[in-house]
């Protein structure tokens, strides 16, 4: 293994104080764009602006233009910095938003993503003494599942790779081999407790005290626990943690023990917050996350534009390490919803929904109205359609959001249905109808 990527070498990074973190980020910033600079994107960036990578630092990155998710998707290959020889993995990403990307790992990558991931646990507690059930997919060029696996491996604890799905064989994994800790959507972890209390287990009292959970928000923008993150606290007796990372950019936040935002890696990242004009926000306040990896040798991004929108903390954590933290995801801006001057994000009804215990599914359509404002179709998935109280949920959704959009009610299995058609690896919740 690389000196780099040496834990107590990069613990002590984590306590450094500001000018010491800036002094020995700074050699690794301009190593990263010197890396950049053989893809033939960023060539032809730094001959435009007239500028050598050996001019940027810290104090200037924002000078540099911005990356958006469009110029990686429309010529992928304009940034690949190795030849095809040293590319070891072929991952995709997941295509959300778009076509999938192939995005090259090289060795060295992958070892980056591994330690990456192995902080990441470092920090939300796990040791070597753990054993963690994996409900995560780890094939079908995803590279997400492989990194917790390869994390995991490097600090020394135990993987059990089950893969999603299935709750009965995860509950007879469960049962045989013992997990201290689980990976897995968090949606997909509720419902492993309720199959589980539903069949004899019991998920409280199985001694798995950690649930490290990804795709979905269990966190909202104040560190609170979301509806769906509080209910799987409770059912599993575990501690949740919320973990986000892209597959273009190589690199993933993980939350520490003190819960508050997602650990920034000094020698891995460079996490910004910018409004819509591109300009760095004030720490605390929310705008898109834009993120430079560093050290990546395949595929290595410079202000890549995520999409999403969250708050960057910069204060020193409780749990004694210096580096910013990203909190929870609040949005996607390409779902920006405008409803008569208020914007807000699905990802807010959804937790405003998952409040209601009777509804067991939704999903959300969003069309153009005439007055520039979105309208709001939410489905609803419930056991029993016949006993929805319509009014009820409409006023909590005004008490919670100032909105009142036009809701229908379905059965579960018909909702559960739409949102599996997509084909993708997740759930389909939004269904955007705007402009068309
Ligand atoms: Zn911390």
């Amino acid at each position: 293994m690389s000196a780099r990527f040496d834990l107590n070498k990069a613990l002590a990074f984590r306590t450094a104080d500001p000018a010491e973190l800036a002094d020995r980020q700074n050699p690794l910033l301009q190593a990263h764009l010197r890396q950049a600079l053989k893809t033939s994107f960023y060539q032809e960036l730094f001959a435009r602006i007239g500028c050598l990578p050996e001019e940027i630092n810290l104090g200037n990155l924002t000078s540099l233009p911005l990356t958006s998710r469009h110029d990686v998707e429309a010529n992928p290959e304009a940034f690949f910095a190795v030849p095809p020889e040293m590319q070891a993995d072929l991952a995709l990403t997941s295509g959300s938003t778009g076509a999938p990307v192939l995005v090259p790992y090289t060795a060295l990558d992958l070892e980056r993503l591994a330690f990456n991931e192995r902080m990441n646990f470092h920090g939300a507690g796990v040791n070597k003494n753990d054993r963690f059930l994996l409900c995560v997919t780890l094939d079908r060029c995803f590279v997400a599942g492989l990194a917790y696996y390869t994390g995991l491996v490097g600090l020394g604890a135990s993987c059990i790779r089950s893969g999603p799905g299935q709750p009965a064989r995860q509950w007879e994994l469960i049962d045989r081999l013992r997990p201290s800790g689980l990976v897995g959507v968090p949606s997909f972890l509720l419902k492993m407790a309720q199959w589980g209390k539903r069949h004899g287990y019991n998920p409280g009292k199985n001694g798995i005290s950690s649930l490290v959970t990804i795709g979905e928000p269990v966190r909202r923008a104040d560190n609170s626990l979301t509806p769906l993150g509080r209910e799987l606290e409770e059912a599993w007796h575990g501690r949740v943690f919320s973990s986000y990372g892209a597959t273009e950019l190589e690199t993933a936040f993980c939350e520490c023990t003190a819960a508050a935002g997602g650990h920034v890696h000094p020698e891995l990242m460079i996490a910004e917050i910018v409004d819509e004009a591109g300009n760095s926000v004030k720490p605390g306040e929310p705008g898109e996350v834009v993120v430079t990896p560093l050290g990546v040798e395949g595929f290595p991004l410079v202000r890549f534009r995520t999409g999403d929108i969250a708050r960057l903390h910069t204060s020193p954590c409780r749990c004694g390490w210096r580096t910013a933290r990203l909190g929870a995801i609040e949005g996607r801006l390409a779902q920006r919803l405008k409803v008569k001057g208020t914007t807000i994000y699905p990802e807010m009804i959804f937790q405003a929904l998952q409040e209601l215990p009777e509804i067991s599914c939704c999903y959300l359509e969003v069309r153009s109205a005439y007055d520039l404002s979105d309208q709001i179709h939410i489905v609803i998935g419930m056991d029993d359609p016949a006993t929805v109280e319509l009014g009820r949920i409409s006023d909590h959704l005004q008490a919670r959001l100032r909105v009142k959009p036009e809701i229908t009610v379905q059965a579960r299995d018909v909702v559960q249905e739409t949102m599996e058609q997509s084909g993708g690896r997740k759930l389909k919740r939004f269904f955007d109808f705007r402009g068309k």
